[in-house]
């Protein structure tokens, strides 16, 4: 049956290769990852992980046994440094191995800021991987000062956990308000006034001119002029697609991996999942940076890998937790014209994302049914009326059987 190397030992390859022993691959499986630990979850690394909240053991995505039951060759620590799609090998560091069918699961990196501004001070941190949240823990301190650059979700969950343990936290963001780029303002405002409640200072339409320190960061100055002092800096700029390796293969890459919709590359017997893809999507092309799209599309990719020629339909739903507000999303708002409010208690609302009459997505805080009714609507393709989503006596559920 061949052997299958998946490349980036993540939440997508670990999918991948569960699902094909799952589904009953019998050939060899080979899991490489560059990182030094077995697969794990990355979305509790600035949730409960980093609040001390969660052990280590918890956050890894299965056993290490896992991998020896299933025969899966699990090689930690060790990064792909090319692919020859021709010969059909993968070159590590004094070896090289030889696939079949190969899976790309690279995932994504980080963006830093540039030395010139001070991004290579000591003391400035991404939150990545675990190792970058490990390195930043100790300095979680009560007191201590921490500027926080970046106000999407990573950010605002850092922001939280630090507020939480009696940080002194400054936040900016360079847009006009917090989560422009993924929410409408209905979503910012809500989460600006959660944040400021708990002491954080959030700051909107100011930019970072450079970090301030000599070896170590001491603090910043930013764009109106305005200098903080800061122990240390976490940044959550947003996220490149991984796609060094397969860039340099020749294979084709198009604001990620390319791949169509069953997950295949445009090199034979290559197939790519998760973060660091972009694949076909109502008519068009998306990159998703989701759990939920990392197991979906990966399991997708183990199954056509076994011949089950299927396509990959994204259903796009993500989370975040900030101090005691669960927020879930269902859909995607791109394109949306008008925001619908369900305000169900003092502490429970929901938007509704309408583009024209077609509701499009939802972003529900603490109101797991307005949630779970809009993703089921949205799925389905049906849109409610808004006038009903904004009475707080509408049943939602009848809108399902409607
Ligand atoms: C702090 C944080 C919080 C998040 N919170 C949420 C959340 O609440 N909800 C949600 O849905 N999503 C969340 N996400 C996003 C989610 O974790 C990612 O979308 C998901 O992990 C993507 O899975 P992946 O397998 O594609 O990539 P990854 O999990 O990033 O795995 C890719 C792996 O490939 C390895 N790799 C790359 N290149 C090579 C190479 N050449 N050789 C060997 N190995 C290589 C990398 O080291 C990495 O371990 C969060 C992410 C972060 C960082």
């Amino acid at each position: 049956m061949g052997h299958v190397i998946v490349v980036g030992a993540g939440q997508a390859g670990s999918s991948c290769v569960a699902k094909l022993r799952n589904g009953g691959f019998d050939g060899e499986v080979t899991l490489i990852g560059a990182e030094p630990v077995p697969p794990y979850q990355r979305p509790p690394l600035s949730k409960a992980y980093l609040l001390g909240d969660m052990s280590l053991e918890r956050l890894f995505l299965r056993p290490e046994a896992f991998y020896a039951d299933k025969r899966v060759t699990l090689r930690m620590g060790t990064e792909i440094e090319s692919v020859d799609t021709a010969a059909r090998t993968v070159t590590l560091p004094g070896e090289t191995l030889s696939y079949d069918e190969l899976v790309l699961t690279t995932g994504s990196t980080p963006n830093r800021l540039p030395a010139s501004i001070g991004g290579n001070l000591e003391g400035v941190f991404v939150v990545r991987d675990l190792a970058d949240v490990d390195a930043m823990a100790p300095r979680f301190k009560q007191g201590a000062k921490v500027l926080i650059v970046g106000g999407g979700y990573i950010g605002l969950e850092a922001a939280s956990v630090a507020a939480k343990l009696g940080l002194d936290v400054v936040l900016v963001e360079m847009a006009d308000r917090i989560l422009q780029r993924v929410a409408a303002p209905e979503t910012s405002d809500f989460f600006r006034a959660l944040h400021r409640g708990h002491g954080v200072d959030i700051r909107e339409g100011v930019g970072l001119d450079r970090l301030l320190g000599e070896g170590a960061v001491s603090g910043a100055r930013l764009t109106d002029g305005t200098e903080i002092a800061a122990d240390f800096v976490i940044v959550g700029v947003g996220i490149r697609p991984g796609v060094a390796l397969a860039e340099a293969a020749g294979i084709e890459i198009d604001n990620g991996i390319k791949v169509d919709a069953q997950g295949r590359t445009s090199a034979p017997h290559v197939w790519a999942a998760g973060d660091c893809t972009s694949f076909p999507y109502r008519g068009g092309r998306i990159r998703l940076e989701s759990v939920p799209n990392a197991i979906d599309q990966a399991e997708v990719v183990a199954e056509n890998i076994m011949g089950a020629g299927k396509d990959y339909v994204a259903k796009p739903w993500f989370w975040s937790d900030q101090y005691d507000v669960k927020l879930q999303i269902a859909g995607l708002n791109s394109g949306y014209d008008r925001v619908v409010t369900r305000r169900v208690a003092a502490d429970s609302v929901g938007f509704w994302y309408y583009r024209g009459e077609e509701l499009v997505a939802v972003d529900a805080m603490n109101d797991p049914r307005g949630y779970m009714v809009g993703k089921r609507l949205i799925e389905a393709g049906r849109s409610p009326d808004p006038m009903a989503i904004a009475d707080p006596a509408t049943d939602l559920k009848a809108l399902l059987k409607a």
